[in-house]
């Protein structure tokens, strides 16, 4: 007796490029097996979902939110004990989304005071997998000012930032995410509160110190950047994933492939500088860099951002959206609509180090799978037509 078969479907499993019509059998939490949809008929399970005429695919991965913190201020204008229920509310739009893996960021925050091992207690009572990247975040106000993740509810100094301050970091850190901020960020406020946004906060000795702590603690590091000589730095220091790399030169695309290091692009905004442009996302993909794209939910869309017209504020129910010109400009140039695909699945899966288990649709992998009414960004940007949510092998969301 199988938990669930999913037949009848049009199986995108992300590591071909065909269309796979064939039934996934599904028991304890895993995809026991892909068999003829003749043979599953013959099956019997506690669940049988007919996928005809559905696109069945891996769930999504968003490997860069920020849903606990700024998001939930922000969007629910929640600033005590309710910070909890405000990211349970987060979680839940992006499951409907067809998001099933969240890598989210904790950066302290001046005012929010709920502490990362209650995020994660709470995280963790949901049907989501969500892993924690932990991070110091300095803002480009004038003065600058800081926060950090093992100091939740408090401003903070640079002076606040000595080596035990990156080893408790490192320690409380689950994947590569925006672990430092090379760049002051402008974050979500107006340009001209943020005269310091871009503006480099870190020397090379500071960087090559910081990878150091984290990966003599056997962790990887990923940092937030933006310039030119900014990613330099971080590559020469070793760091292991570039969170947005806005303003990067098409031959260090090369460097960083070079280097194994993957990409994360937010096209949408999230520095000083032009986001990633289609045309810079294709150059680093044909370099062979690992690029994965990301909602940095929630986050207003930069001005120069190429083809966001109609967007303001980016949440999980955009990420469709945001990947669209990118996804139609790589598509045009000869990459399939599954390679796209990957950068909101497999890649994103790969930057957290979840890969062995999730990202694709194959024996022994999660079947964290989503039905959809087509191909998603292709077909669809509306997360309406994202119609069923298999998180774990357990139908999560069922919108039929
Ligand atoms: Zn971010």
């Amino acid at each position: 007796m199988w938990d669930l078969i999913i037949k009848n479907g049009r199986i995108l499993t992300m590591d071909s490029s065909k269309e796979l019509n064939k039934s996934l059998l599904i028991k304890d939490g895993l995809i026991a097996d892909i068999v003829e949809n003749s043979i599953a008929e013959k099956l019997d399970a506690c669940r049988v979902v007919d996928a005809e005429g559905l696109v069945v695919m891996p769930g999504i991965v968003d490997c860069h939110t920020h849903l606990c913190e700024y998001a939930t201020q922000g969007v629910h204008q929640t600033v005590g004990k309710s910070q909890k229920m405000a990211a349970v509310s987060n979680f839940l739009d992006c499951l409907k989304s067809g998001i099933t893996t969240l890598g989210e960021h904790i950066l302290g925050h001046p005012v929010l005071s709920t502490t990362i091992e209650e995020l994660k207690e709470t995280a963790s009572q949901t049907a989501l997998t969500v892993k924690f990247a932990t991070g110091t975040c300095c803002v480009g106000t004038e003065p600058l000012s800081y926060t950090s993740a093992i100091r939740p509810g408090s401003s903070l100094t640079q002076d606040d930032f000595d080596d035990a301050h990156y080893a408790g970091l490192a320690a409380a850190s689950d994947f590569p995410g925006e672990n430092i901020f090379i760049t002051a960020t402008v974050a979500n406020l107006p340009v001209h509160l943020v005269p310091n946004g871009g503006k480099r906060i870190f020397d090379s000795d500071d960087i090559n110190k910081i990878v150091k702590i984290f990966h003599s603690l056997g962790k990887k590091i990923g940092a937030h950047i933006e310039g030119a000589e900014n990613i330099k730095m971080f590559l020469d220091a070793n760091g292991d994933v570039i969170h947005h790399g806005h303003g990067a030169e098409p031959q260090q695309y090369h460097e960083i492939a070079g280097k194994n290091v993957p990409l994360v692009a937010t096209p949408h905004g999230g520095t000083s500088s032009p986001p990633n442009s289609p045309e810079e996302i294709y150059q680093a993909l044909k370099a062979g860099v690992t690029v994965a794209i990301s909602s940095d939910s929630y986050l207003p869309v930069h001005p120069e951002a190429v083809g966001m017209e109609g967007i303001e504020l980016v949440g999980p129910k955009d990420l469709f959206k945001v990947c669209k010109p990118t996804f139609e400009y790589l598509h045009e140039r000869g990459v399939s609509k599954v390679d796209c695909l990957k950068m909101i699945t497999t890649n994103a899966a790969k930057v957290m180090d979840l890969d062995a288990e999730i990202g694709v649709i194959s024996r022994l992998k999660k079947a964290d799978i989503i039905l959809c009414k087509g191909i998603p960004v292709f077909d669809f940007t509306d997360t309406d037509s994202v119609v069923m949510v298999i998180k774990d092998g357990v139908v999560e969301i069922d919108k039929n």
